[in-house]
């Protein structure tokens, strides 16, 4: 980051490099330029899961821009067990540059973010003393619901213009007293899908706080439920079904179940309700 990167401008200036100018967009290519100025790394960290929004607009330096990178954190559903992002997401972005230069390859600007965090993931996995396997055991796959179960109605309400989402959920079949229900509003929720996730986290984490062991997870987000039980990434979803799926693996036995908006009711309301920041209702 001192001027050492082979990019374009440094190899103009030692005189090594006719082209010199960024491989994405044409510009001049210096460090700042492409890792955090140009379209395509702008797209990156727009998207990129952190809890705050790290807009490169604002930045006039690449050492600038580092230094406030260390201090995001990623979303809190993509918190759990997840190290700093902003090292891969530049690594990546470097990758996919020498691999457009010199093998003609082109990968656009989300799957370079879905590698960052993939290899984000990958480090932290290996660092950790015990490796976190997030795939569900069979013995955890309920066949059929355990009458047993606790069971839990999450929803999500979202507003796409402000970002914001209101996450309920609501435990059953237990005696959990007024810890039996909660609901949160969130910002930078960047998607419906997002939301349903993170209301489903939440709603692990309470249950995993409460003691519980054995849970059937409802939500009226098809597309949510689908994604959980097949395990397979999502780039939207990336983080925060990694997140979901390890947390899994704290109960002894779980079920991820689709149900109808009708039999959501009540953690629909509790979700709308959370997005106008109101007060917990009595359920
Ligand atoms: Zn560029």
């Amino acid at each position: 980051m001192r001027g050492a990167l082979p990019v374009g401008e440094n190899l103009r200036l030692w005189g090594l490099r006719v082209e010199a100018n960024c491989p994405f967009c044409g510009e001049a290519e210096t460090p700042f330029h492409l890792f955090v100025k140009c379209q395509f790394a702008t797209w990156i960290w727009d998207h990129a899961p952190f809890q705050k929004h790290l807009d490169p607009a604002t930045f006039t330096s690449l050492q600038a821009f580092i230094e406030k990178a260390k201090t995001h954190t990623c979303l809190p559903p993509c918190g759990v067990n997840v190290g700093p992002l902003y090292p891969w997401i530049i690594w990546s972005i470097w990758i996919t540059r020498n691999q457009r230069i010199f093998n003609d390859k082109r990968t656009n600007p989300g799957e370079t973010l879905t590698q960052a965090i993939s290899l984000a993931h990958e480090w932290n996995r290996s660092q950790a003393p015990t490796s976190l396997t997030p795939q569900l055991s069979q013995r955890q796959l309920l066949p059929q619901q355990d009458p047993r179960a606790v069971v839990c109605h999450t929803d999500a309400a979202w507003i796409g213009d402000l970002k914001v989402a209101g996450l309920g959920w609501i435990f059953s079949n237990c005696s959990a007293g007024p810890s039996n229900h909660g609901s949160v509003r969130v910002d930078c929720i960047r998607s419906s899908l997002l939301a349903e996730a993170t209301a489903v986290l939440f709603a692990l984490q309470t249950a995993v706080r409460l003691g519980f062991t054995n849970l059937l997870i409802a939500s009226d987000s098809k597309q949510l439920i689908e994604a959980i039980s097949s395990e397979i990434p999502q780039m939207e979803l990336y983080g925060i079904l990694f997140d979901i799926l390890s947390l899994s693996s704290s109960f002894n036995q779980i079920r991820f179940v689709f149900v109808s908006r009708k039999l959501n009711s009540k953690a629909d309301a509790l979700a709308k309700l959370a997005i106008h920041n109101s007060v917990p209702i009595p359920v």
